[in-house]
């Protein structure tokens, strides 16, 4: 599937495994929300997608056969979606609270991890315009500089 034109990991997972049963997760944002949560990863996205992938896999049954993937994975993006939302998540309802380990620390709304953003220095300038007449003068920057050339 993933190579049909359009077709990325997530689509071609969610395919496979609602559509032909095949014992896979297709992680999309709320199941990534419950995995981070439900494991307490505390490895940043998106470093931890990958962690994240292998550990929602772990979710599904050990049997190729009735694995149910497609069901599992509908149903964890449902409670994703009504449950375990970003804010206030509502753990007293979810099927999964006795082995939430960040449910039991208290701190699951801190999950999933995001790495911290970058912020450049600021940095104040100046612009001028010079005419003369109807000409408008420009010149070259310097090679190094600010707005080098
Ligand atoms: S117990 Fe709470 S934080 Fe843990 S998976 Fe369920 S809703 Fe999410």
């Amino acid at each position: 599937m993933r190579a049909l034109p359009g077709i990325g990991p997530y689509t071609a997972a969610a395919i496979a495994a609602i559509a032909f049963d095949r014992r896979t997760m297709p992680v999309d944002g709320n199941i990534e929300r419950v995995v981070s949560r439900l494991f307490a990863v505390e490895e940043p996205l998106p470093k931890a997608k990958p962690l994240i992938q292998q550990l929602a896999t772990t979710l599904l049954d050990a049997g190729d056969e009735k694995s149910r993937a497609g069901d599992s994975a509908q149903a964890l993006m449902d409670l994703g979606s009504s449950i375990c939302t970003p804010k206030k998540p509502a753990c007293a309802l979810c099927p999964l609270n006795d082995d939430c380990v960040s449910r039991a620390r208290g701190d699951q709304e801190t999950f999933p991890r995001k790495a911290a953003k970058k912020t450049g220095a600021l940095r104040r300038g100046a612009a001028f315009v010079v005419t003369r007449g109807d000409e408008l003068l420009v010149r070259t920057r310097p090679e190094k500089a600010c707005l080098a050339a």
